[in-house]
């Protein structure tokens, strides 16, 4: 956000004080490195002095800029969205090591390919769903302790789970064992192992319906980024 004449105030995702917002002073003005390391997307070193009541950014290093995102709209735009879920969802204030390094990972095969764009879509939501206190109980159904039946339900308002023989009365999502299993694996895994999975095509959408439509239902936020990422795919 620019203010004034040539200072930017940005929001940024810090490995030991989670997300912060703080001044850039002339950042429009000076050197391009300097510029650069402060552009959206950009992985930087900084220094940062807290004042009384706010945090300006001094010198500042670009890491990585993640050039590759910034030439494929459907790539960019999920890219942003990614980081307005960091912006919301990650410590304040607080340590926020494996958050960033989730960020990290997914604008990294993003940027690289190896993974689809909904692959790591639904990962990632599903996976910061779990390290921000939305955890769903994935563990088997909620009411006979079924571990897989063919067919699952997704309760998204309780967060819980039911096989196919004890389907809830409430409004649950008929979804299938493989989708469950990403699911499964997501939550549970390690980060290094975290994307290490396969779905088909159509089960990859429907664990990205499902991965989003929890996020949302869960947090009761909206984001316009995911809005305009979705867009993309109505003709
Ligand atoms: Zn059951």
């Amino acid at each position: 956000m620019s203010v004034g004449e040539s200072d930017t105030i940005i929001t940024v995702l810090t490995r030991d004080y989670g997300v912060i917002r703080g001044f850039v002073r002339g950042a429009r003005k000076i050197k391009s490195n300097y510029l650069s390391a402060t552009q959206p997307l950009c992985y930087s070193r900084f220094s940062v002095f807290r004042g009384r009541d706010k945090y300006i950014f001094d010198e500042a290093e670009p890491i990585e800029v993640f050039f590759n995102l910034r030439k494929d709209i459907e790539k960019l735009a999920l890219a942003q969205y990614l980081c307005d879920l960091a912006r919301d969802l990650a410590p304040q204030e607080d340590s926020a090591e494996s958050f960033l390094r989730l960020l990290l990972n997914s604008l990294h095969l993003l940027s690289t390919g190896k993974y689809e764009p909904l692959h790591i879509k639904a990962t990632y939501e599903m996976r910061v769903m779990a390290m921000t206190g939305y955890m769903p109980n994935l563990v088997a159904c909620e009411n006979c302790g079924e571990y897989e039946t063919d067919e699952m339900y997704f309760d998204f308002q309780h967060a819980l789970l039911y096989c196919e023989n004890c389907v809830p009365k409430n409004q649950a999502r008929k979804t299938t064992l493989g989708v469950v299993t990403a699911m499964r694996h997501i939550v549970f895994s390690e980060l290094d192992k975290l994307f290490a999975f396969t779905l088909n095509e159509e089960n990859m959408k429907e664990l990205s319906y499902v991965c989003e439509n929890y996020l949302l239902i869960q947090t009761q936020h909206k984001y316009k980024t995911l809005d305009f990422y979705n867009s993309l795919f109505k003709i």
